[in-house]
């Protein structure tokens, strides 16, 4: 078996250190025999590119960067890529990217960059005086039927830990929110939303980088896209996770979280 990991404009968009996440997906695939190349999708890609992968990570990144990757983020490549999100490919996108993949983005200065509408949700930058949502980020995932999905994994309730670093302050319209936040901001630090989840896609402004910090989450994105590429239920061997649940179990005690995960 092999999956071919496709990453958002990897120059462009990794500002806080996503890149982990592709790191993470292809590492626990290589670990269990499953080959998985990285194919980036950016400014030197034709929009055929995207027929090719299977699964989609997009990271976070400047003001500037999303202004100029939403200027080519448009045409056949919006189209492939709206077709491949609609069409049940999974993807984790932090940030800037499901920023970019909503309604709108008002930046802090500047002109408004219309986004894809992959995502039924708007961004607004209250300016470059108003305080960054930065911090540690602790949420319980709801999403139906993510939520249930990773609890078969985890075997309990899915608690995600992250870090994020925000100025946009996300307000959904008519999308699930991924979860409920623990600790942290959130989407906007008023509605006590995190994130949102639309067909087999997170969005989430969940820096860390997510999946090591939360690997029960690579394993979704693993099993779903074999599952959604072979047209086959696919379960994935366990792997020795002791060292990042170790430090799941430090950073929940350390936001006073610990009460919250019974497998540490
Ligand atoms: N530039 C956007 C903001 O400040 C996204 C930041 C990010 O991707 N961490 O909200």
């Amino acid at each position: 078996m092999e999956l071919k990991i496709g990453w958002l404009y990897p120059k462009l968009m990794s500002t806080y250190g996503d890149r982990g996440n592709v790191i993470c997906l292809q590492q626990r695939c290589q670990w269990r025999g499953i080959d998985a190349a990285i194919v980036p999708l950016d400014r030197q890609s034709e929009a055929s590119q995207f027929d090719l992968v299977d699964v989609i990570v997009g990271g976070g990144a400047q003001d500037r960067q999303q202004e100029i990757v939403m200027r080519d983020l448009q045409g056949a490549k919006a189209e492939k890529f709206r077709g491949k999100i609609d069409g049940g490919t999974p993807g984790v996108f932090t940030c800037g990217s499901p920023q970019l993949l909503g309604k709108y983005y008002e930046p802090a200065l500047g002109q408004r960059i219309d986004g894809l509408g992959v995502f039924d949700l708007v961004t607004k930058h209250p300016g470059i005086d108003a305080p960054r949502c930065i911090g540690n980020v602790v949420l319980e995932i709801t999403a139906s039927p993510l939520a249930e999905e990773l609890r078969a994994i985890l075997g309990e309730t899915p608690i995600a830990i992250g870090f994020e670093n925000h100025g946009g302050r996300t307000y959904l319209g008519n999308v699930a929110p991924l979860g409920k936040v623990i600790k942290g901001y959130g989407n906007n630090g008023e509605d006590g939303w995190e994130g949102a989840f639309y067909g087999n896609a997170i969005a989430t402004y969940s820096h860390g980088p997510l999946l090591p910090k939360n690997p029960f989450i690579a394993d979704w994105l693993i099993q779903t896209a074999l599952r959604h590429k072979y047209q086959e239920a696919i379960s994935l061997s366990k792997l020795d996770d002791s060292l990042a649940l170790q430090a799941r179990k430090a950073m929940f005690e350390r936001l006073d979280c610990a009460n919250l995960v019974n497998t540490l």
